[in-house]
């Protein structure tokens, strides 16, 4: 009964964040459809045009929601062999120009070879998340700086003294503006962002959920302080790691 009571409270949460993600999608198409109205029951031509980029940008607010919702969803039954540095490099090719137009520039220290079993598309949405992060908290700054870095780890004791068994540690670090304990304590409940209408502060949440599910670990170190400020998240992988069942 007491799993029946946990599977239960699961479903009330589950239950509660669908109601909560529609509702954030459903505002902009709400306005979307409103603005499709205005122009359809006849609008100046200035209008139009303003209408029309009034309802671009309503869309892709509510694709930037759907999109870091993606990562909730399994896409195969069984994982299989993620090749780390391949991964890696992949995301940062795909993210290249943003990062220029950021005025961030990254450097990447991954060895070759380094492979963990999980889910690849899941994954790779975690670390887009992350990076995505780290390259918005350094553009404040000029001469914004994100270093994206991994190793191999053999199985031992982590730095807290809690045993792991063999995988990889990948590190996102960024010299952005760190994080007051106020941010850190609700980093990663869903919605908080403090980034207004450019957040959807849905990015950690749905990583921390995917990590979890691979049995990995995500520990977050920040400064706030004016000499060393800046954010490093690290991020455990096992090699062979459990899949914990329904942990989506
Ligand atoms: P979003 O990026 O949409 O705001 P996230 O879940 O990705 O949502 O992040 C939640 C919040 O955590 C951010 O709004 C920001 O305040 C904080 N945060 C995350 N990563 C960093 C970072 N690298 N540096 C500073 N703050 C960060
Ligand atoms: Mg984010």
């Amino acid at each position: 009964t007491q799993t029946a009571l946990l599977a239960n409270e699961k479903l009330a949460v589950a239950g509660r964040l669908a109601a909560s993600i529609a509702h954030e999608i459903h505002n902009p198409l709400d306005a979307v459809s409103n603005l499709l109205y205005l122009m359809s029951s006849g609008s100046t031509p200035e209008e139009t045009v303003q209408f029309l980029d009034m309802a671009q940008q309503e869309l892709s607010r509510a694709m930037q929601i759907s999109r870091s919702m993606l990562g909730l969803y399994r896409e195969s039954k069984a994982p299989v062999a993620v090749d780390v540095h391949d991964m890696l490099a992949g995301l940062l090719l795909l993210l290249e120009r943003r990062f220029q137009t950021m005025g961030v520039s990254v450097t990447e220290a991954v060895p070759a070879g380094l492979c963990i079993d999980g889910f690849p598309a899941e994954l790779r949405q975690v670390f887009t998340n992350l990076i995505i992060n780290a390259a918005e908290a350094a553009s404040v700054n000029e001469g914004g700086r994100v270093s994206v870095t991994a190793a191999a780890l053999p199985p031992g004791l982590d730095p807290k003294g809690v045993r792991h068994e063999e995988g990889a540690l990948i590190t996102v670090t960024d010299n952005g503006g760190g994080m007051t304990p106020a941010v850190r304590e609700r980093l990663f409940h869903p919605f908080f962002t403090t980034k207004g209408e450019q957040g959807t502060g849905l990015g950690l949440w749905v990583s921390y959920g995917i990590i979890r599910k691979h049995g990995g670990s995500i520990e977050i170190e920040s400064s706030t302080d004016a000499e060393t400020h800046g954010t490093s998240v690290s991020v455990f992988l096992a090699s062979k790691p459990v899949i914990q069942p329904g942990a989506d």
